[in-house]
């Protein structure tokens, strides 16, 4: 009886034990189950929102040919420019080659407080064909823009015309600075960046101190205004130019 108790209890027990170790992997199954789907389904839910932000990122950098690039290799100064070229259009950018560059042209943007990005978008909207109060179709752009912080946006490509300085368009790289209030004069950083990239063009092209000229020099324009107001200023920015182009050329050789 009792061994027969003892065996049903046994039984009973092993039986028990069974099932709960059945239970338990059963459980644990499910539980596995439970997670694999869930992490399946995350898997699946970030890549789709993974998917689709990258999806919008691309299409931002493509409208925007938006990249962060070294334009000097080896240049004592690094020197980054931002290149968001403009939609092929015949009023901003008409993709007229630029076969020779003789000089490099500054401007000042004229839009007090104003970004770089701000007015490239400005010079992108121009495809579109507006027009001055008179009726005429504005034609406006510069291959390069400097902001307020320094950074440099590129618009159009250094083989292709800008519309920025009359009738040097055709053999000058144009260079837009942006400026904080009416007075013209550019902050610290865009000045900083300005000798940085003008002194990269002039290295690449081989130009000559006389061969970095204003708007004004070419039209008599008050462009770059506080530059034209204060030649003594236009003259050490020159000088601050070719400085930088020979310490670049001590390093080298020190290299
Ligand atoms: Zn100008």
């Amino acid at each position: 009886m009792l061994i027969e108790e003892y065996k049903i209890d046994g039984a009973n027990t092993m039986r028990r034990k069974l099932t709960r170790e059945q239970y338990r992997r059963k459980k644990k199954m499910k539980r596995l189950l439970v997670l694999s789907s869930l992490i399946l389904l995350f898997i699946t839910g970030v890549g789709l929102i993974g998917g689709g932000l990258s999806k919008l990122g691309k299409s931002i950098f493509h409208q925007k040919s938006r990249q962060t690039m070294q334009l000097v290799d080896g240049f004592y100064e690094k020197l980054e420019v931002e290149e968001m070229l403009l939609t092929p259009n015949e009023y901003s950018r008409p993709q007229i080659a630029l076969n020779k560059v003789n000089g490099v042209v500054i401007h000042y943007t004229a839009n007090p407080g104003t970004d770089a990005e701000a007015n490239r978008n400005y010079f992108e909207g121009l495809k579109e064909g507006k027009t001055y109060s008179n009726g005429n179709y504005i034609y406006s752009s510069s291959n390069f823009i400097v902001g307020l912080k320094g950074n440099i946006v590129q618009c159009v490509p250094l083989n292709e015309i800008a519309y920025a300085s009359n009738e040097r368009n055709e053999d000058t790289i144009s260079i837009e600075v942006c400026h904080p209030d009416d007075t013209g004069k550019f902050t610290k950083k865009s000045y900083k960046s300005l000798v940085k990239l003008t002194a990269w063009i002039c290295s690449e092209y081989n130009l000559q101190k006389e061969d970095i000229i204003r708007h004004y020099d070419v039209t008599g324009k008050q462009c770059p205004k506080y530059y034209v107001e204060h030649e003594e200023e236009w003259l050490q920015f020159k000088e601050d130019v070719f400085q930088m182009i020979e310490e670049n050329a001590k390093n080298e050789e020190k290299k």
